[in-house]
């Protein structure tokens, strides 16, 4: 039987009106939400994706700055700006657009960030708050990955999840908010040694590998429901260009019960996620004023 397609782009809408709706709400007390993305040494394809970014937040009311810095700055220049985005009253969210050029550290930029203007859910303070079950701000794509989940009303207490990939900010969050949901998680990564003994008991199954094709039908339990986070340039036979997922979509739908489409699963939902992320910060600066 065909697997239902799980439509991340639909879900995402309904995420960013209910989201629009509490902007306004801000914007009408006169504490608007404003989002300031910082972008070093800007390329092409950096600028397109801070573009897309800008225009999903003015949709939904955020007000949206990218702060541009020379490629050269340096470590310390970086960490000023953010300083000051830190302590200006009227910014209630703050990001770093990656990748850095090569002399920054992302992670110590990452760890300046006030943790409650950090939309991303990066910083380490927010990391450790998921360990504690007390989410403050989490990574927005891995709750994108449990959004998608509990779209489907798959049960996830006592769940057999297997995540794949074990990245500081996808699957490793990912696997922790679902434990945090009373499933049973197992992580797989590159050094896994035999990844369908895990893969094939699961009853959830999230893809987040970065790797074209590693998921097909054979790695896949009947009835299943599979999350396909993996995002992948491919060239076909014909030469043009093709984005796919990690996760062979064709003979997989087959098996599976439930299935992310990609492109219009994770990706739409990883939007709606940072959306929500920013009101969420923005809520928690004025709770504490
Ligand atoms: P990453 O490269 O940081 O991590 C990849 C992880 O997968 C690592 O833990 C690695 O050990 C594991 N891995 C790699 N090859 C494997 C294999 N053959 N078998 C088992 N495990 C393997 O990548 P990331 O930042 O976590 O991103 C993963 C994928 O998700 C990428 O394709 C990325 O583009 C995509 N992504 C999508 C969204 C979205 O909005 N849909 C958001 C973030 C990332």
């Amino acid at each position: 039987m065909a697997a239902k397609i799980i439509d991340g782009a639909a879900l995402a809408e309904r995420v960013k009106a209910d989201v629009k709706e509490r902007v306004g709400a801000h914007q009408r007390a006169g504490r608007p939400v404003y989002l300031v993305a910082v972008l070093v040494g800007g390329s092409p394809a950096g600028e397109i994706f801070a573009q897309r970014q800008a225009d999903a937040c003015r949709a939904v009311g955020i007000e949206y700055q990218l702060l541009k810095l020379d490629g050269d700055s340096t470590h310390e220049q970086v960490m000023q700006a953010i300083s000051r985005l830190n302590h200006d009253p009227a910014v209630t969210g703050i990001m770093v657009h990656l990748p850095l050029p090569a002399h920054l550290n992302a992670t110590e930029l990452q760890y300046h960030i006030d943790p409650v203007k950090d939309v991303e859910g990066v910083n380490p303070a927010n990391i450790g708050y998921v360990v504690y079950g007390q989410t403050l701000i989490a990574p927005f794509t891995a709750q994108a990955c449990i959004e998608l989940i509990n779209a489907t009303g798959v049960e996830l207490r006592g769940a057999e999840v297997t995540v794949v990939g074990a990245s500081q900010i996808v699957g490793r969050p990912i696997g922790l908010l679902l434990t945090q949901q009373m499933a049973t998680v197992t992580t797989c990564h590159i050094a896994t040694r035999d990844l369908k003994l895990h893969t094939t008991r699961a009853d959830i199954l999230v893809a987040a590998a970065g790797k074209a094709g590693l998921i097909t039908a054979d790695h896949v339990k009947e009835g299943a429901v599979v999350i396909d986070v993996g995002i992948n340039r491919i060239t076909l036979a014909d030469g043009t260009k093709k984005t796919v997922g990690d996760v062979d979509f064709e003979s997989v739908s087959r098996k599976a019960a439930a299935i992310t489409p990609v492109p219009g699963g994770v990706g739409p939902m990883t939007v709606a996620m940072l959306l929500q992320n920013t009101l969420r910060s923005a809520d928690l600066l004025h709770a504490k004023a």
